[in-house]
């Protein structure tokens, strides 16, 4: 690395530049990518899909001899409010060995990283081609990446991509614990509408109200609690966290893990609540729409349901599970999302580098792949055949609840010390996969 300060300066740069998606104005992060990369002697593309949102990516051509690797990325973050925040969420301070702002880790670090990295690739001789790519749109919607999987796919496809959304290392009693994303569980978001007729409030027995007739419904969803299922990858992670944190000393089987689990979470929240959500289907009502005015009888209740399924869901099967749920009740069916869980497979020579750079670093960690209890671009990736994994590497400083509820929360912000790490770590994987 060119230096720490480098790096440094390249994410507080990224932090200045406001990408609240909406409405993104991703462009601008591009653009600014685009100069950097430029300033290095290196040709970079904007790709523009939309006025004020572009993707931006490059390729330095391998010799052929070996397998091609994305460097994935997003430039969007999510809102943030100011009055929450304790310094400025778009002024990218360097303070107290952190980089503070919104997108510090989701995910302009990992952006910052595979720059750097990418560009110090430039003159060495690759076996396959290494591609960088920093998408818009992620946090709403992928319009980014789908412009490119559609209209460009030529310009981004490889063999192999790195993404966000793993590599979270986890300190217990035995050791350091990283995860590596190779599964994300598939999102059903469905609304369900109840109707009703419309009448004075004041006779509330001339009409029939929608509000009243949803309230099963929704009971029934707050019943629902998802029972966890031995499905992996997220199992094996699971069984092991248990262990490492001498929650468990034997065999974690489906008749004792409900207890471990809320064993865990009383330990942490984060580590328990996303240990649970990574094994069940979760259910949860996100949006109640009912009623037009204070005097009339609702004749119509819509509930949103955000809905999602660990990997050996299809869509069949979660249409019969809503079925069941709410069986002997009237109501209409909608699914506003569609898209079944994703998985890659683990024994791949990407995943074998991943696991080695790993323990160069950190000798005596363990890693184990997970399912992401959300969703990120590499679903369309995985999709279409090409495995991706999501290895941010960060050493979680603290409790895993406080450190991920920073993540959309407030006061984002990395250590300079887990920014360094990532950029380490990642360099060896691009180095060993890559390098002749
Ligand atoms: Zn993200």
């Amino acid at each position: 690395m060119s230096g720490r300060d480098d790096l440094v300066k390249l994410l507080s740069n990224l932090l200045q530049i406001d990408t609240s998606n909406p409405p993104g104005n991703e462009s601008n992060a591009a653009g600014f990518l685009r100069d950097w990369l430029s300033e290095r002697g290196i040709k970079s593309e904007i790709v523009e899909f939309e006025k004020g949102r572009a993707n931006l990516v490059s390729r330095i051509k391998g010799s052929g001899e070996g397998p091609s690797l994305l460097l994935l990325s997003h430039t969007d973050v999510v809102p943030a409010d100011p009055a929450r925040w304790k310094i400025p969420p778009f002024s990218g301070t360097v303070k107290d060995g952190y980089v503070w702002g919104r997108g510090a880790l989701d995910m302009k670090s990992m952006v910052a990283v595979e720059t750097m990295i990418y560009s110090e690739m430039i003159d060495r001789e690759l076996k396959g081609d290494l591609v960088l790519a920093a998408t818009a749109d992620e946090e709403k919607g992928g319009s980014g990446i789908k412009h490119i999987l559609e209209k460009a796919l030529e310009k981004i496809t490889a063999n192999y991509v790195i993404n966000e959304g793993g590599g979270e290392g986890i300190l217990t009693k035995k050791g350091w614990l990283f995860n590596i994303q190779t599964a994300e569980r598939g999102v059903f978001w469905y609304r369900v509408r109840t109707n009703g007729s419309p009448a004075h409030g004041s006779v509330p027995g001339l009409g029939v109200n929608a509000i009243d007739r949803m309230r099963p419904l929704l009971n029934r969803i707050s019943e629902f609690k998802g029972v966890s299922k031995r499905v992996e990858p997220s199992w094996r992670y699971v069984e092991s966290l248990l262990k490492m944190m001498e929650l468990a000393d034997e065999e974690v089987s489906i008749n004792n893990i409900e207890i471990l689990l809320d064993r865990l979470a009383e330990i942490d929240k984060g580590l328990g609540e996303s240990s649970k959500a990574m094994l069940r289907v979760t259910m949860t009502p996100t949006v109640i729409q009912g009623g037009v005015k204070e005097n009339v009888v609702p004749y119509e209740c819509t509930l949103t349901v955000d809905c999602r399924v660990p990997p050996g869901y299809s869509k069949e099967s979660v249409k019969r599970m809503i079925r069941d749920l709410f069986q002997g009740l009237e109501y209409e069916l909608e699914f506003i999302q569609e898209s079944e869980p994703t998985v890659s497979p683990v024994d791949t020579p990407l995943y074998r580098t991943i696991e080695s750079s790993l323990l160069k670093e950190v000798p005596s960690a363990r890693l184990e792949p997970t399912t992401m209890t959300g969703g990120t671009d590499s679903r369309y990736f995985r999709r279409i055949g090409i495995p991706a994994y999501g290895f941010q590497p960060l050493m979680i400083e603290g409790n895993y609840y406080d450190w991920s509820r920073m993540v959309h929360g407030d006061n984002e912000r990395i250590s300079i010390n887990n920014l360094v790490f990532c950029y380490k770590v990642l360099k060896q994987v691009v180095e060993s996969f890559m390098l002749k």
